[in-house]
């Protein structure tokens, strides 16, 4: 979940992850440890039809989470982020 400082949201204040709780690094305005952020539009063929969804989620969370999954993440080196 992101705090902002200001209305217009591009200064960011906290980050904490939806799922632990945990406040996530920060160095000035920006994410200092892995994170995964999410934002869903929910469409016409879903149960959430024109509902957004957004979450942030810490490296560890996230870990854990893809572990459950029965087909493994597709992972390949990339050259920058
Ligand atoms: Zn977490």
């Amino acid at each position: 979940m992101r705090f902002y400082k200001d209305k217009e949201k591009k200064k960011l204040e906290k980050v904490l992850c939806n799922c632990c709780g945990r406040e996530l690094s920060m160095t000035g305005n920006f994410v200092s440890e892995g994170v995964l952020h999410v934002c869903k539009d929910w469409g016409f063929f879903s149960e959430k039809d024109l509902v957004r969804h957004e979450f942030d989620m810490c490296e560890q969370c996230y870990d854990k989470m893809v572990a459950e999954f029965q087909i493994p993440v597709t992972e390949r080196e990339v050259l920058e982020v």
